[in-house]
């Protein structure tokens, strides 16, 4: 890293939209905001990690993150943001105005959990080790979250673009990403928003550039049904869905783009010696690019309609024909950054300065929304190390948080640029 004056350190820093190379992270660490924000994180583990025990006790599942969000909007309130407040789906917004309100750098972590109501979350130690289940996926993220705000409050930091922190619903697995959604439809803040920073789990090298697509159905059959034996040759859904699914399989996938097709369940029919009245299957695309699950998609939707055709012209008896019903399941679009991208550069160079080996990774996360919407988006741990996610075991070892916590302030000072 180059080493720099304080002239150069003002010219560098009055200018928000300066490519990312130019700057140097040594020089922003050196402002007294930065030390002290970094100071916060070491001096105030302890608040963080009570924090973290708290959002992990109140239970999140999907569909229902209202008691979880309603205490951030609480703590987003008592940090001292300004325009808190919740959205129509449920996400929590609040602000730290910069000096130039036009530009926004938003941070978010997902409120939900993949457990359902019920589970036991008793949030226990054994060692270093913090095990509940969403101690890591998200109260780490969430945890995050508040230390970010709290710092920035604490140390006085002033910032150029607006930081807008969102504490949003929606992100596993049926939730389907709505929170985000519900953000990045709204137009004015759109145009606002420079950079998305997604805070998901520890892990203070992972760097989700890369958004993996992903298009889920469920294909259900419905016909007469009737007696095996006095029926025989009514058209038979599960039969149909056999001629569905041998279409399906032939269909050619691609190994560049990466691309999968599975049908991941099947169900359907009552007795052995009925012919039945219904029969289901669902089927989860997945593709690094957003033309070949479309293609995909169409695929689908062909097989059906020839399968069930196919299965009706070999109907023997008079009845009602069967009849489709294709419905989504969930759909989280594909894209990826370029790799000039600034919030890459911005990332590298902090992780260059901190000794992190960065490490790109393509998932599907929050950030998919605005990465498909063109707007420059990653998904990064929140410090720390964590197992066994989305298990009853997950566990969180805060050893070595402050040094995931540093790596966001930096990059997200970077991005938003800073008045000192
Ligand atoms: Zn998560």
């Amino acid at each position: 890293m180059r080493r720099c004056g304080v002239g150069f350190v003002l010219v560098v820093l009055m200018s928000a939209q300066l490519p990312a190379a130019e700057v140097s992270v040594e020089a922003i660490e050196k402002l007294p905001a930065v030390q002290r924000a970094e100071e916060f994180f070491l001096r105030e583990s302890g608040w963080i990690l009570q924090q973290q025990i708290r959002i992990t006790s109140i239970a999140a599942p999907p569909f229902e993150e209202e008691e979880r969000a309603r205490y951030l909007e609480e703590q987003f309130r008592t940090l001292g943001l300004e325009n808190v407040r919740r959205d129509t789906i449920g996400n929590v917004l609040g602000e730290r105005p910069g000096s130039d309100p036009e530009h926004i750098v938003l941070i978010a972590a997902h409120v939900d959990t993949v457990f359902p109501r019920g589970t036991e979350i008793e949030v226990r130690r054994e060692g270093n080790r913090w095990i509940a289940p969403g101690i890591a996926d998200n109260g780490a993220g969430l945890a995050a979250l508040l230390a970010l705000i709290a710092a920035a409050q604490e140390s006085q930091l002033r910032t150029r673009a607006t930081l807008l922190f969102v504490a949003n619903v929606g992100e596993e697995g049926e939730g389907n990403l709505r929170g985000m959604k519900e953000l990045f439809a709204d137009s004015a803040l759109r145009r606002r928003v420079r950079a998305v920073i997604v805070i998901d789990g520890s892990n203070a090298e992972r760097l989700t550039s890369k958004a993996l697509g992903s298009n889920r159905f469920q294909v259900i059959i419905r016909g007469p049904g009737g007696h095996s034996w006095a029926d025989f040759g009514l058209p038979n859904p599960i039969q149909a869905l056999a001629r569905i699914i041998t279409r399906m399989t032939a269909v050619q996938i691609p190994t560049q783009p990466r691309t999968s097709f599975n049908v991941g369940e099947i169900h359907g029919g009552t007795a052995v010696n009925a012919v039945p009245y219904w029969a289901s299957l669902k089927v989860d695309i997945r593709s690094e690019m957003e033309s070949e699950i479309e293609r995909l998609e169409y695929a689908l939707r062909q097989a059906v309609a020839e399968g069930l055709a196919e299965e009706n012209a070999a109907a023997r008896t008079q009845g009602a024909p069967l009849e489709a019903e294709i419905r989504s399941l969930g759909r989280r679009p594909a894209g990826e950054l370029p790799p000039t991208a600034r919030i890459l550069e911005v990332f590298r160079a902090v992780d260059q300065h901190l000794g992190i080996e960065t490490n790109i990774q393509r998932s599907s996360t929050d950030a998919n929304i605005p990465i498909s919407l063109g707007i420059e988006a990653v998904a990064v741990g929140g410090g720390g190390r964590s197992g066994a996610s989305h298990s009853l075991r997950e566990w969180y070892d805060p050893t070595g948080r402050e040094l995931g916590l540093k790596r966001i302030l930096l990059s997200l000072i970077l991005l938003a640029g800073v008045e000192e």
